[in-house]
């Protein structure tokens, strides 16, 4: 199917031909025909799979009356969770309405309410913004809803892990009756659902993405390590492996500053990406990372969203997320489009509790093994039960029949201990899971 097909105009086409775009993705070729057909739309695709396009395309297409405004009328209004990924669609959508008339607005924080209210004073076909500060104009009435045609909820699922249900269900108490609502998320969890039921009317159902299914074609693997010599791991994996473009995601900004020192004391060519880089910084770090001028790139989750690269080999999660969702959207940035990818957890047992409700979470029981010379100190972690079979206190395990170093040992040491903990019998049943 090309976009041709899908219906889209001549100034569309003409604009994403000249961004590269041949084919549209599958959320594409399927979300852009109803929203043209003015359908409320309940979609879940993964990271990097063109949603922004599925939505902004039809939506300028549907403006293409060029309408005028009222006084503070908005027209669209696009909602997504963070700051960079609202200014990431500004971008694009210049670039997809480069050849139509249109008034594109941001709507963020950190800039004055004052000059922003100025902005609003004339009108705005699309305004894209974050949920807090729409709010606040919303309630200092320097928007016009009446008006509003389109209301569009981008990555649904980050909104609400950030906590902004409130916000939007405020801001969705405000809309006119008559208005169409599209709504998009990474993954298909418990809370889209109860908010898709609370802002959508009769919506048409677009899933490429399996329910919190991670792609079948990564490799997914977990090294448990002591916590304090993690950052020496990462160093000999990339080292050892010679990977050439990993990204590592640490659970804090602090920990992803403390890691790329440590990284880059080891010789290894390392940056950061995290909030409270500038969006100028980031792009330029991305950039070198893109060339491969840089090997690894460390970033929080919340930095991470919208990164766009393409079939990363690897994926290390050096530490966990706290939203498990997360882990979906992680390793999504690996095995993209047929390729194999490779996700690494380093797994230290403050993490071992938050690694279960992953893996309930992602169907998914994942391997287990240890790196040699990097092995868990099982005298230091009495408590390491990922390692250490549960056995009557009297009977410890003798270390010496334990070998060391692959996923199979871990399931001989499982075999051997005397009594079954239930953890221990599901990990059996997980065998095939096993690479
Ligand atoms: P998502 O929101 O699903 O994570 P984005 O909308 O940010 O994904 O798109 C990811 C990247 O893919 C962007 O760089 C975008 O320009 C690009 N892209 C989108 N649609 C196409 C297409 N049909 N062909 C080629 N590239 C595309
Ligand atoms: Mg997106």
């Amino acid at each position: 199917m090309s976009f041709e097909k899908i219906g889209l105009i001549k100034p569309l086409l003409d604009a994403i031909s000249e961004l590269g775009y041949t084919e549209p993705t599958v959320i594409q070729e399927r979300a852009i025909g109803l929203v043209l057909a003015k359908k409320d739309i309940f979609a879940t695709a993964q990271t990097g799979t063109g949603k922004t396009a599925a939505f902004m395309l039809p939506i300028i297409q549907r403006l293409r009356d060029n309408k005028p405004l009222a006084p503070k009328a908005v027209r669209v209004i696009v909602m997504t969770p963070t700051r960079e990924l609202a200014m990431q669609i500004e971008e694009e959508t210049k670039k997809y309405a480069k050849y139509m008339d249109l008034s594109i607005a941001l709507l963020v924080g950190g800039k004055s309410l004052e000059s922003q209210e100025k902005r609003l004073q004339d009108g705005i076909d699309i305004l894209i913004a974050t949920p807090g500060r729409l709010r606040e104009h919303i309630i200092k009435k320097s928007i016009v809803l009446e008006a509003l045609e389109i209301f569009v909820v981008d990555e649904a699922d980050r909104m609400l892990d950030m906590g902004f249900v409130t916000d939007i269900r405020l801001i969705h108490a405000e809309l006119p009756r008559r208005h169409q609502t599209l709504l998009f998320s990474a993954t298909y969890t418990d809370k889209v659902r109860k908010l898709s039921r609370l802002i959508l009317k009769k919506p048409e159902f677009i899933e490429t993405a399996k329910q919190n299914k991670t792609v079948e074609a990564i490799n997914q693997q977990i090294y448990l390590v002591d916590a304090d010599r993690k950052a020496q791991l990462l160093s000999f994996l990339i080292g050892s492996r010679n990977f050439q473009q990993v990204l590592v995601f640490t659970k804090t900004k602090k920990s992803a500053d403390i890691l790329v020192e440590e990284l880059k004391l080891d010789g290894l060519k390392a940056e950061v990406i995290h909030g409270e880089k500038t969006l100028a910084q980031r792009n330029k770090t991305l950039t070198k990372f893109k060339k491969k001028e840089l090997n690894v790139l460390v970033a929080t989750d919340i930095a991470s969203r919208g990164i766009d690269i393409e079939q990363l080999p690897q994926v290390i999660n050096y530490e966990l997320p706290s939203v498990a969702e997360d882990y979906v959207h992680r390793i999504g940035r690996t095995g993209r489009a047929g390729h194999d990818g490779e996700a690494i957890t380093l797994l230290d047992i403050n993490d071992k509790e938050q690694m279960k409700v992953i893996e309930r979470l992602i169907h998914v029981k994942i391997p287990r093994s240890e790196i040699k010379g990097f092995e868990v100190d099982i005298t230091k972690k009495a408590d390491q039960d990922d390692l250490k079979p549960k056995r009557p206190k009297k009977a410890p395990l003798k270390q010496t029949h334990v070998k060391k170093g692959t996923g199979k040992s871990v399931q001989k040491k499982i075999a051997a201990a005397p009594k079954k903990a239930p953890t221990q019998k599901k990990r059996k049943t997980t065998k095939r899971d096993g690479r």
